[in-house]
């Protein structure tokens, strides 16, 4: 199996880090078996690219590739199903995946950068958590704090997260020799594994603790403020730092998302930043023009309507709509008329309708002149 590993990439041999790791993101969205689910042809593709991903990614492994080429990394001989195995933990293609598709952080403080380098994973590192929380639409527009409680694994009290029972000894760990890491060999080249057995502590614990069974950690509940910037849409997501599980013996803590859905609104609906708002206005008044009342997100406004507004024009209020997630200006108020026709008529307004309608002649043309043109030349 002769597989091009920068073809499959799409990029050239010479390609940089950046570009290598561009070209991965774009292949991995498009893949992605959230995105194609069931389809096994994008899973298998998925899988090879991440799987190549994981090479040139890597500057060692680059120039392993680039000297013995696909060879390097297969084990097993030829048909050893679907090349190497997975050599090292922390390289989860779906981690990179959810970064990518993440909201956006940043601005409103309590977030750290979805960007941000992903947290390499552990045997002690605690697992990270996923919070729904639903806004209203104004509580989108000004952002909120609002403090929630969850279930996670805390740090043991007792033990204060060492995991060992207090006042007990501890030894160092007799497999890594205390280093935290064991170092494996696959031939061509070696790599450091956190220990099995002490979970990178590099200590051997003599008597377990009996708050948490020697694992540092317990279920408990958690109380964090959470602070939403302004401009959030559904399907935000947001990452707050360590408000994850507690790590075992005092490993990293986890990562809690916070992934956002904002409600329907009654008058507005949203379009990305902007918003848009259906007015119905009388059909004396779109002809004859007039103030009518608009509403906004925050308090109401007057518009003039020009005389003739047709019904479905749209107005633009500029910076009425929502703020944007990234701060700076903010998006439009996209306000349509509606024309209302009344349903019933007094005598007297039916009588003054009547009046119009004389002067007007519409007895005899009920539709404009520019569509009976367009209808006349249709069936011409
Ligand atoms: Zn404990
Ligand atoms: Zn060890």
């Amino acid at each position: 199996m002769k597989e091009d590993y920068y073809a499959l990439l799409g990029v050239a041999k010479g390609a940089t880090a950046d570009e290598i790791k561009k070209a991965y993101r774009k292949k991995a969205m498009e893949f992605h078996p959230d995105r194609n689910p069931g389809d096994k042809v994008a899973e298998e593709k998925f899988k090879q690219i991440s799987r190549v991903y994981e090479v040139l990614s890597d500057e060692q492994k680059r120039s392993l590739y680039d000297k013995h080429g696909a060879a390097a990394f297969e084990q097993g001989g030829p048909g050893g199903g679907g090349g190497g195995q997975r050599t090292h933990r922390g390289a989860d293609p779906m981690d990179i995946f959810n970064q990518m598709f993440g909201g956006g952080g940043g601005g409103g403080g309590g977030f750290g950068d979805m960007f941000g380098g992903g947290s390499q994973s552990q045997e002690t590192s605690g697992e990270d958590l996923r919070y729904e929380i639903t806004l209203t639409l104004e509580e989108a527009a000004t952002g909120i704090s609002r403090k929630v409680t969850y279930r996670k694994h805390k740090a043991c009290e007792k033990c204060t997260g060492s995991g060992a029972e207090p006042g007990s000894k501890k030894s160092r760990c007799p497999t890594c020799g205390g280093q935290g890491h064991v170092v494996r060999s696959n031939g061509f080249f070696q790599m450091r594994q956190v220990c099995p057995s002490c979970g990178g502590q590099g200590e051997r614990i003599e008597k377990p603790c009996r708050g948490c069974a020697g694992e540092g950690r317990v279920v408990g509940d958690h109380s964090v403020d959470l602070r939403i910037p302004p401009g959030v849409d559904t399907g935000t997501r947001l990452r707050s730092s360590n408000n994850g599980s507690a790590g075992r013996r005092n490993g990293a803590a986890g990562d809690l998302y916070v992934e956002i859905t904002i409600q329907d609104h009654e008058l507005f609906e949203r379009d990305g930043d902007d918003l848009a708002c259906a007015v119905p206005v009388k059909f004396s008044i779109a002809a004859l023009g007039g103030p009518i009342e608009v509403p906004k997100l925050k308090g109401k406004t007057i518009l003039k309507i020009p005389a003739g507004t047709q019904g479905g024009t749209t107005f633009r209020l500029k910076g009425e709509g929502m703020p944007k997630l990234r701060g700076g200006t903010c998006g439009d108020l996209l306000v349509r008329v509606d024309i209302d026709v009344p349903k019933k008529l007094t005598d007297a307004q039916r009588s003054a309708l009547q009046a119009y309608a004389d002067a007007s002649n519409d007895g005899a043309t009920p539709v404009s002149d520019s569509w009976k043109h367009k209808f006349r030349k249709f069936f011409s």
